[in-house]
């Protein structure tokens, strides 16, 4: 049977050791340290019978924390590159990356014991690249589109969340409990807003082009699913 705390030591060491190849910008190698720590999260939380209950629950907090080096890796790797703000395939993706890291992080690191000079090196790695995106890009502007939810259940029993046991966000067994919309009709209007709910649907300049006195918008997501335990899918 696996013990609790050998495996925080090799979820700990897998910070360590991603933190020596990102630091030497070997980005393959950093990815493939977090994806195996990823793995072996979900392996914990979905077909290890003979764990108990806190120990799955620790392993969705890591596993989400792996995630976001996953993500941190791809977004570093992109930044690195000479004038990459230039590009708007970059651009698009380094914020979607940018906005999964900060809820990964959010969301994990009150748990995940990751030593102080790094946890401190990552808030301020995010922090310039969200300054740099203020300065290049402004606050910018940003969807969201008006959607009927017609019938919700709870992720974790599939029943009507209304009278089920489970409370949305808290921990059962590995998994995030969250009402989950069955049935969604479309609602009659996007509005375009400037602080959002979800920072990720931005309107960025290259999908407005001038028409008449009018805008004409093109391209742009409407609604994009994220999961910060999305690797359990
Ligand atoms: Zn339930």
């Amino acid at each position: 049977m696996l013990e609790m705390n050998k495996i925080i030591k090799l979820y700990n060491k897998g910070i360590k050791n991603w933190t020596k190849k990102i630091s030497k910008q070997r980005y393959q190698e950093a990815k493939l340290v977090a994806a195996n720590k990823v793995k072996v999260c979900r392996k914990i939380i979905l077909f290890d019978l003979e764990v108990d209950e806190n120990f799955k629950n620790i392993s969705l907090i890591y596993g989400i924390f792996f995630r976001g080096l996953e993500d941190l890796t791809d977004l570093s790797e992109i930044v690195a590159k000479y004038e990459w703000y230039k590009d708007n395939e970059s651009v698009e993706k380094a914020w979607l990356l940018l906005q999964n890291c900060k809820e990964r992080f959010e969301s994990s690191s009150k748990i995940v014991m990751v030593p102080s000079e790094i946890k401190e090196t990552i808030d301020s790695f995010l922090d310039t690249i969200e300054k740099d995106f203020l300065a290049l890009f402004g606050p910018g502007l940003y969807v969201s589109p008006e959607i009927l939810i017609k019938k919700s259940i709870c992720s974790i029993c599939k029943t009507d969340y209304r009278t089920c046991p489970h409370l949305p966000n808290h921990l059962y067994n590995g998994k995030i409990c969250r009402i989950e919309p069955t049935e969604i009709g479309p609602g009659n209007c996007v509005v375009i807003l400037p602080r959002p709910k979800d920072p990720r649907c931005r309107l960025w300049p290259w999908h407005q082009e001038k028409e008449g006195d009018g805008l004409k918008i093109h391209n742009i997501p409407l609604i994009i699913s994220f999961k910060i335990d999305d690797f359990l899918d």
